[in-house]
């Protein structure tokens, strides 16, 4: 039997299908990330296309059949365009960050209302924020949607030994394999330099304080979040990272 659901969801991502057909990936607000088939959405005069453009938000119709592994989207309305991002091929880019990290590592149909509205949040942040503020909010958020894919980094205490790490401002060593900082005693060759304030920024993130990040930080985050990602995500890359 047929279900017929209406939901809000935003496009992670489209995949063209057959000759005129697409399927279509989206973080729905009721079922998490759903892949669908949008028939026919190709063709010119399709009223479906506008809303099936990556990050837009839409109110959707599909049809859930238990026999079938693919769903068929039925209508699309968009409800948010980002018309404002969508100006500024940067933020279109930092857009597809998060959308390309959910596509990526959500699993299919587990409600993931906290992926949903940090999604929301980072649009409307990029609709706002300077342009010298992009690259820093970028990383802030793609650093809260790790937990969604159950790579949260380690901070408070040495991830191999548990015990607690004062810094006083020494060094930080992170190890990326181990997924958190190190004490010196569990020093090895999988540890990389943070900065300090690379370290008060994670903090702050995952203890839900507002941050501001230095260049330093930013620098620190272009360079460790794509080798964490490969690392525990069994080589994920983010093609919208590297051009970030
Ligand atoms: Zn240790």
């Amino acid at each position: 039997m047929a279900n017929i659901i209406k939901t809000h969801g935003f496009v992670l991502n489209t995949v063209p299908f057959k000759e005129s057909s697409m399927f279509v990936s989206l973080l729905t607000k009721q079922n998490g990330k759903v892949k669908l088939v949008a028939k026919g959405v190709r063709r010119p005069k399709s009223r479906l296309c506008g809303a099936l453009e990556r990050f837009c938000l839409d109110e959707i119709i599909y049809y859930r059949r238990e026999s079938k592994e693919i769903y068929t989207l039925s209508d699309a309305v968009v409800l948010q365009a980002y018309d404002a991002i969508r100006i500024c091929p940067q933020r279109v880019n930092a857009a597809h960050v998060l959308c390309e990290f959910f596509d990526k590592t959500l699993p299919p149909e587990e409600p993931h209302t906290h992926a949903f509205s940090l999604l929301n949040n980072f649009l409307a942040a990029l609709t706002q924020v300077h342009d010298e503020q992009i690259k820093s909010t970028t990383y802030a958020f793609l650093l809260r949607a790790l937990p969604d894919a159950g790579i949260h980094p380690r901070i408070d205490s040495c991830v191999r030994c548990h015990v607690p790490i004062t810094y006083n401002n020494k060094r930080v060593d992170f190890s990326i394999g181990a997924g958190g900082v190190v004490c010196e005693r569990d020093f090895d060759d999988t540890v990389v330099f943070m900065h300090h304030d690379t370290l008060d920024v994670l903090d702050g993130i995952y203890k839900n304080r507002s941050v501001v990040m230095t260049d330093q930080t930013v620098a620190d985050l272009a360079r460790l979040l794509p080798d964490y990602l490969y690392y525990h995500l069994d080589g994920l890359s983010l093609n919208s990272l590297k051009h970030l």
